[in-house]
């Protein structure tokens, strides 16, 4: 790993996501639906979600689902929506961006690229989202090491985008008990290591809504900077993942935890 920018001895970064920042210090809450799927349904959650310390909206527009059947996201309608919530909330909001031909698109409504797991190791889609300058959530691959997660990430740094979130979001194991093993191991490392801003998904890093609390408190006291948690009003009817979104007042109790111990750690939120 020697000679990577991203482990320079360097004073810890602050990445601003237009009102939000996150890093030494700043916690950044990061919630909201897996995919968007309609106004109502992203109205009703930004109906709880706006009493709580959350400071930046998710939703999936453009979505890579596993299979090519099931619910692909609303593409440009979906970064629409958003855009709405997010201006009624007055907090910004983080799309995925599936590839180098969307960029344009997603960067036009979203104040944050995310790049999901299934493309840690596009190259191209990393060197077209380092060149807009714009924040970049960049997850973790489900089975890339740490080594690889960080080249993933010079990549941006290398078109002079130093506005990189880092994000463990759980890796494959042999155990079929959860659909991600969430590696805690690695958030303790980087946040040691790089000068970047490390935050968690405990969502997708153990694929079961009755422990995705107790991993995200977890992830704050192993030095996480911030969370992206998946909430839906009716995780059962959800078109994506909703076997590990949090229901709203399973939410609403999450969000009471998070204030409290990231206070403790003395994060601003
Ligand atoms: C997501 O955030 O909904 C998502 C698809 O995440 P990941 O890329 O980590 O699987
Ligand atoms: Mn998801």
């Amino acid at each position: 790993m020697e000679g990577l920018k991203v482990l320079e001895k360097r004073e810890k970064k602050v990445v601003e996501i237009k009102n939000t920042k996150v890093g030494k210090g700043h916690f950044l809450f990061c919630a909201g639906p897996c995919a968007v799927e309609s106004r109502e349904v992203m109205e009703e959650i930004a109906s709880y979600l706006k009493d709580t310390p959350v400071n930046l909206l998710r939703g999936g527009a453009f979505k890579p689902r596993t299979s090519p059947y099931s619910f692909q996201g609303l593409g440009e309608e979906g970064l629409k929506i958003l855009k709405e919530i997010s201006d009624k909330l007055n907090i910004p909001f983080v799309s995925e961006v599936t590839d180098t031909k969307y960029v344009e698109v997603v960067g036009r409504y979203a104040d944050c690229f995310q790049i999901g797991s299934r493309n840690m190791s596009s190259f191209e889609l990393l060197k077209e989202v380092g060149k807009t300058g714009k924040p970049v959530l960049l997850k973790r691959g489900m089975s890339a090491t740490v080594e690889e997660f960080l080249n993933a990430a010079e990549y941006i740094l290398n078109e002079g985008n130093e506005n990189i979130i880092l994000c463990e979001r759980g890796i494959r194991s042999f155990d079929p008990a959860f659909r991600n093993v969430l590696d805690l191991n690695a958030v303790a490392y980087l946040k040691e290591k790089t000068f970047l801003p490390v935050i968690v998904d405990p969502s997708h890093g153990t694929g079961r809504r009755d422990i995705v609390e107790k991993l995200a408190l977890a992830a704050i006291a192993a030095g996480a900077d911030g969370l992206i948690v998946e909430t839906h009003p009716y995780p059962e009817k959800a078109l994506s993942d909703g076997f590990q979104s949090l229901n709203r007042e399973e939410f609403i109790s999450l969000a009471e935890k998070v204030k409290s111990l990231a206070s403790v750690f003395k994060y601003e939120i």
